[in-house]
């Protein structure tokens, strides 16, 4: 995952912020981004499947409805994690100030 604006890589945890993946902000440029749509469906689509592998196997094992759910939000959480930072597309948030752009002549 890198910055559209100064290619450098976004760190992982830039990406956990207050207002979520819609506050990411480069931490060398400080370039406002957002997740390309595409790339963070599939990312909470592939998190979302093998949550819901984890709390069928869970249940299959027997476990506690408790416990399965608490098994779907582990994998969750550590599949978004590992998967974001590789599969996220970041680009730049286009409707700001004309002055913050980075354009010079
Ligand atoms: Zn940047």
């Amino acid at each position: 995952m890198t910055c559209p604006q100064c290619n450098q890589r976004i760190p992982a945890k830039a990406l956990w912020t207050p207002a979520g993946l819609s506050g990411v902000v480069c931490t060398n440029c400080n370039a406002a981004l957002c997740p390309k749509p595409i790339s963070a469906i599939l990312v909470f689509t592939v998190s979302f499947g093998l949550g819901d592998l984890a709390l069928m196997l869970l249940r299959h094992k027997g476990a506690e409805f408790w416990l399965a759910c608490l098994g779907f939000f582990v994998v969750f959480a550590a599949v978004f994690a590992l998967a974001a930072p590789v599969f996220l597309r970041m680009r730049l948030k286009d409707h700001g100030d004309p002055h913050l752009s980075g354009h010079r002549a």
